[in-house]
């Protein structure tokens, strides 16, 4: 009906009904009702009524009917969804609408005869508000008092609604103050009309009775939201430790007062919110944009793909692989990165301590007398290599302690534990704590527990059972830098460099000149033979890289997994090995794991927004890793697969995001027709696989959505810019499983090493054909049971057909489940509206589910509803914003 014209047809018939001096009831009513159906479900009803100009007719018929119940209600449901345009809302606002809707609102009777559905018409009240991004309504009802107004009846209806039959009017009256405390005015017109004490003590009851829990949440969004912000007593926001950025001036100053906090939805984010984030520029989603940087600038990295030069000498002589050094370690001829100035060298870790001869000897003397008490042998990890690696990591603060079991290296619990409960209530206890604590400063216990500007106050010591190794104060993100290089090391050293041709070179230096180690790992070709060499060359590239955000310690251990798998013996290992070239970056923000950081480098921004156009002085990891990238794309080898591993802090399960142009467009309900547009839906293949083959893999979790929001990041700018059509950022689980057979489980270390080699094993099935054709690799009869098998079932959870779509056109899009719940929950209201013929309807039973509960409250059923449904091109709609 929609696509078909239904909303005009409806507006302009509901104009003509309105124009006329007496409008019919009979037709009226079923009218407004028609329309408000539809229009909550088409995204630009809001549009096409400030286009045909029936917000302000409708807006009149309300005026003329504040008497008449159904029909202003009718009137609500109707202006309610004129309100998804923001315009349309403010145009409400602008012409009294918020006036007329109050009058609604009256005190607490027992008759209820004033309205149909008194909690209805509150909550719709509250729709004009939502013009979030003018703010223009939330402003006015500030303005105009509306604040005390509805504290006032807020507080009437909770005294003297004693037997507790009107919660969700309670309820309704806490979401307009929520929507006026959007706005800083709101906020202190709250607080001034003594709001806080109000909210606090009502709460308390609200907290013994079961049959208003329903209120609590509510009440202490409100308390928290509007509690005034105390300065922290520190005399600078700058950390203690500064690094000065080249072609930057000092940073020195106070804390800035921050006052551009008035976005009302600093908690979750909102469908709508999504949509609008989404890309709809046919432009930007399809036209390749032009290159950041000069053709003649990529020849730097010819030496960084050996593996296309490379002649094999001693596939012939069997020597030792010349162009790999004895050690193993990085070599430095390599830098496109080099040459920034000394006084932005970041200082030696240890390097002060261990240049020491005598401290030198006092380390090998520990190490040796720890390995001969703790006798333990760790995959892959050297106690001796990692204390050399420490010795040349450079780092903002000292380093002082070092950790045991980091230096002695990880294994895996034998066990595997389950998810911790997660204790109801915790945070609103604390809210309730503070929201105390600011009624009664008095009970204040002012006492300082650290000094944030004394960097001596905080101190990490080594676990105290292990013994201390050296003395290192900081952080333990170095550790992680030096477990890696420890691991790249190992790695190298266990391989037959005349089968596996493993080169670990230096994409290029940090800010701080720590190494940004660049592996490559494929197969050397059986002979030199021209053939074989050929074949080698023509291999398709992956690349993968790790760890651009410095906390997602996880995406390390993903990567790990990665790393020894395509170093191992497997069959599956040796045919990727033959049928790919890997170009592995395990590491893209060293700067950030050694200082600590949790999403930044040194430069202080998130590195994974910078691939637009990244700044060779600031971020030269992103700069070399995506000119890289430009190489292989110029040269005619533009990667089948990118991917880059993360962590994700919310979410369950292990995850893909890529990028697809029509679920891009289909998501934003955008009027361009998406079935003229051809797509490979090659981009899902991997996902598929993995939930086939990866227990912690959720295939429900993925999306393929490109949001302008994350336009700079890895995943679009390597799919936009080079053409990568299965470009991908793979989030990780900081928490555990919700599906599979891993449900109630936390995500281990042994967990993510599967993943990582899970994922490596999900490119076998794209180059299917290549390996039935190798001679070599269908002598293997395990690869080949895997490849026909679609490798090891774990009993996914899924069931979905084995093979892509055969054309685009029948892939199945699931719409937005939230709209489509609140659309339910509305037609309900609509239609109980339209039954009945008494003009002074008893007020309906309280206990019905309420059609816009908070935003806030909205979140439970949402996830559970998408769980519910378990379709699988269901997009969790949540997800994509973090990570
Ligand atoms: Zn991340």
């Amino acid at each position: 009906m929609i696509s078909k014209g239904g909303s005009e047809a409806l507006l302009m018939a509901l104009l003509s009904v309105a124009r006329s001096s007496s409008p019919n009831d009979s037709v009226l009513l079923p009218l407004l009702h028609l329309l408000a159906k539809v229009g909550h479900r088409d995204r630009k009803i809001g549009l096409k009524a400030e286009k045909m100009e029936a917000a302000l007719p409708v807006l009149d018929l309300l005026r003329q009917n504040v008497k008449h119940a159904r029909r202003a209600a009718a009137c609500l449901w109707v202006l309610q969804v004129f309100c998804y345009s923001v315009s349309t809302a403010t145009l409400l606002g602008k012409n009294r609408g918020l006036d007329i809707i109050f009058k609604l609102i009256s005190p607490h009777t027992t008759k209820q005869t004033r309205t149909v559905n008194f909690a209805t018409v509150i909550e719709f009240s509250c729709a004009p508000m939502d013009d979030l991004s003018s703010g223009l309504n939330s402003r006015l009802a500030a303005s105009r008092g509306y604040v005390s107004g509805l504290l006032k009846l807020y507080e009437d209806w909770h005294q003297k609604d004693t037997e507790n039959t009107a919660v969700p009017i309670r309820r309704a009256l806490l979401h307009c103050l929520h929507h006026i405390t959007g706005n800083r005015a709101g906020r202190a017109a709250l607080v001034a009309d003594r709001g806080m004490e109000l909210l606090y003590h009502t709460t308390q009851s609200c907290l013994s009775n079961q049959s208003l829990a329903s209120l609590v949440e509510p009440t202490v969004q409100l308390m928290r939201r509007c509690h005034p912000k105390c300065p922290v007593p520190v005399r600078s926001g700058h950390s203690v430790y500064s690094y000065p950025l080249p072609g930057w001036p000092v940073l020195a100053g106070d804390i800035s007062e921050d006052d551009s906090d008035d976005d009302p939805r600093s908690d979750e984010p909102t469908c709508t919110e999504l949509d609008e984030d989404l890309e709809t520029d046919l432009n930007k989603l399809c036209v390749k944009p032009e290159p950041d940087r000069g053709m003649e600038q990529l020849d730097q990295y010819v030496s960084l793909c050996p593996e296309l030069r490379h002649d094999f000498q001693d596939l012939d002589s069997g020597t030792e692989e010349e162009s790999s050094d004895e050690e193993g370690n990085l070599k430095s001829q390599d830098q496109p990165g080099e040459g920034l100035p000394e006084h932005l060298r970041g200082r030696g870790l240890h390097s002060s301590y261990l240049s020491k001869s005598e401290a030198k000897k006092d380390v090998c003397g520990m190490v040796e007398r720890l390995l001969e008490k703790h006798g333990a042998f760790v995959p892959n990890h050297d106690p001796h290599v990692y204390t050399a690696a420490a010795s040349c990591t450079k780092s903002v603060p000292g380093f002082s302690v070092l950790a045991f079991p980091d230096f002695w290296g990880h294994r895996a619990p034998s066990c595997r534990e389950r998810m911790a409960e997660r204790k109801p209530n915790v945070q609103r206890g604390k809210v309730l704590e503070d929201i105390r604590r600011y009624l009664h400063p008095e009970d204040l216990i002012n006492k300082v527990v650290f000094d944030l500007e004394d960097p001596r106050s905080i101190t990490y010591i080594a676990n105290d059972w292990a013994g201390v190794l050296l003395e290192v104060t900081g952080d333990v993100g170095a550790i992680w830098v030096l477990l890696f290089q420890t691991h790249l090391q190992m790695l190298q050293r266990s391989l037959d460099p005349r089968k596996v041709f493993f080169q670990q070179q230096n994409l290029c230096n940090t800010l701080a000149g720590n190494p940004c180690p660049l592996v490559t790992i494929t197969a050397c070709p059986p002979s030199r033979r021209w053939n074989d060499l050929q074949q080698l060359r023509n291999r398709p590239y992956v690349v993968l890289t790790a760890r651009v955000h410095p906390g997602e310690s996880n995406a390390s251990w993903v990567m790990k997994g990665s790393l020894e798998f395509l170093c191992s013996e497997e069959p599956a290992a040796q045919a990727l090995r033959e049928v790919y070239i890997f170009k592995i970056i395990p590491m893209l923000n060293p700067d950030g794991v050694i200082n600590g950081s949790h999403r930044c480098s040194l430069n202080g921004q998130d590195l994974n927004r910078q691939w637009m156009k990244p700044e060779l002085s600031l971020s030269p990891t992103i700069f070399h890793a995506k000119g890289l990238l430009y190489y292989l794309n110029s040269i005619g080898r533009t990667p089948l697969v990118f991917c880059d591993y993360h962590g994700h802090s919310r979410k369950k399960n292990v995850f893909l995001y890529g990028c697809s142009v029509k679920e891009t467009l289909w998501q934003s309900g955008s009027a361009i027709d998406t079935a003229t547009l051809k797509e490979d839906p090659g981009y899902r293949t991997i996902s598929k696989t993995l939930d086939r083959i990866a227990p912690a893999f959720s295939l429900n979790s993925c999306n393929y959505l490109v949001e302008r929001s994350r336009e700079s990041t890895a995943r679009v700018v390597v799919w936009r810019e080079m053409g990568v059509l299965r470009s991908y950022t793979m989030e990780s689980t900081y928490n555990g499983c919700d599906q599979g057979i891993y449900k109630g489980l936390q995500t281990g270390t042994r967990e993510l090493e599967e993943m990582g080699l899970k994922f490596c094993q999900s490119l076998l099935p794209l180059r299917r054909n290549s390996i039935l054709h190798s001679r070599k690799l269908i002598s293997q009869p395990s690869l080949l049971y895997d490849l026909y098998n679609g490798l090891q079932d774990h009993q996914s959870h899924n069931s979905f057909e084995d093979d892509e779509p055969p054309c685009v056109e029948e892939i199945e899009y699931l719409n937005a489940s939230c709209t489509e719940h609140m659309a339910d929950t509305l037609d309900a209201e609509v239609n109980a509206n339209g039954l009945g013929s008494d003009e002074d309807e008893e007020l309906r039973r309280p206990e019905r589910k309420s059609r816009l509960i908070p935003c806030f409250m909205h979140r439970a059923s949402l996830d559970t509803l998408s769980q519910k449904r378990g379709s699988r091109q269901a997009t969790d709609i949540s997800g994509q914003l973090f990570g």
